[in-house]
């Protein structure tokens, strides 16, 4: 008998779902023995019954449940609490839902501050109240990663996943397991770049500028971007997002790993980790520009990113 799917998205963008599509000739195999019972992004199912008639949030019970984006508003709390309860194994799908992702950047803010900003004093807006009504979902206080607010069971990380991974991940529910992880490996651990170990030093490029390479030439014969005087989040991201091709993306279009798989391991440090990295090779890690929202870019729940204590006036 198919196994039944329940598939929620929450501060998410839908590229998460995409990948689930993306997961072409594997996801044909697999869809003979799945039953989605609920997946917002392709089948319309209303959470308080089709005429809104219902006074209690229905999502159907399945087995399996896969969950996208973090968590920043009332309304995403209750929607995760209600997968929860509905299903047995719950998967965290994509970075936001691992991490945060890159809406967390937020947190560096408090609330107040980002709605001063996006309604008063974004250029591209006319200045306007903050949008408060009944139906608008009041926020909470930080976007948090899934696993903050409910308990996770898998965790598929990557902005967005790799598809690979979702096919991976789903063969070995089917075959009856109940965990399944991606091994600890770095992304530099996949990187097949000339690695000396020293860099030109100075300060840190801006992606700004090309890194040297020849066109004509493989990844084998391109110096390590790091090295090269980049920041390249390679040594603290976990590795995977190629799939089981291995190479890692962004490297493969000759630019810097910007850690969108997330920390190597749970609680890892990747800021200070990377600081240690870029020290090693002679580079100075206080010439990244930005360098908390940049080195924890796709992580900023669990705390990782928040807002700053306010400095004495001098
Ligand atoms: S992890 Fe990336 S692809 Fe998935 S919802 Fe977040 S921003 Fe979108
Ligand atoms: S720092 Fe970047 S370019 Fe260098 S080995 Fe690691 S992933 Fe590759
Ligand atoms: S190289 Fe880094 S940022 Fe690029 S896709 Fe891979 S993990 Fe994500």
């Amino acid at each position: 008998m198919p196994v039944k799917v329940a598939e929620e998205w929450l501060n998410a963008c839908s590229g998460c779902e995409i990948s689930i599509l993306n997961t072409g000739e594997a996801l044909l195999d697999l869809l003979p023995h799945l039953d989605f019972v609920h997946i917002p992004v392709l089948i319309d199912h209303k959470y308080f019954g089709q005429t809104g008639d219902k006074t209690v949030m229905e999502i159907p019970e399945a087995v399996v449940g896969i969950v996208s984006g973090g968590v920043r508003n009332e309304e995403h709390k209750h929607v995760a609490e209600e997968m929860r309860q509905k299903v047995k194994i719950l998967i965290a799908l994509g970075s936001c839902a691992a991490y945060g992702g890159i809406p967390a950047q937020a947190n560096m803010w408090k609330n107040d501050e980002v709605f001063d900003k996006v309604f008063r004093h974004c250029a591209s807006t006319e200045p306007s109240p903050n949008p408060e009504h009944p139906n608008v979902p009041k926020w909470t206080n930080s976007c948090q990663a899934l696993d903050e607010v409910v308990k996770v069971d898998i965790t598929i990380p990557g902005c967005p996943p790799h598809p690979d991974w979702i096919a991976d991940a789903i063969g070995a529910l089917l075959a009856g397991k109940t965990a399944w992880a991606l091994p600890e490996r770095s992304v530099c651990d996949t990187c097949p770049v000339i690695r000396e170990k020293k860099s030109g030093g100075g300060p840190i490029k801006r992606a700004f500028t090309n890194i040297d390479f020849d066109p004509e030439q493989g990844l084998d014969k391109m110096r390590c971007i790091n090295e090269q005087g980049f920041l390249c989040l390679g040594p603290v991201t976990l590795a995977g997002c190629a799939g089981k091709e291995g190479v890692p993306r962004c490297v493969q279009a000759r630019t810097p790993c910007r850690g969108c798989f997330g920390p190597i391991r749970k609680g890892a440090r990747p800021m200070v980790d990377m600081m240690g990295a870029l020290t090693s090779v002679g580079l100075d890690p206080k010439t990244v520009v930005d360098r908390r929202a940049i080195m924890n870019r796709y992580i900023g729940g669990h705390g990782f990113l928040a807002p700053l204590p306010a400095r004495p006036a001098r």
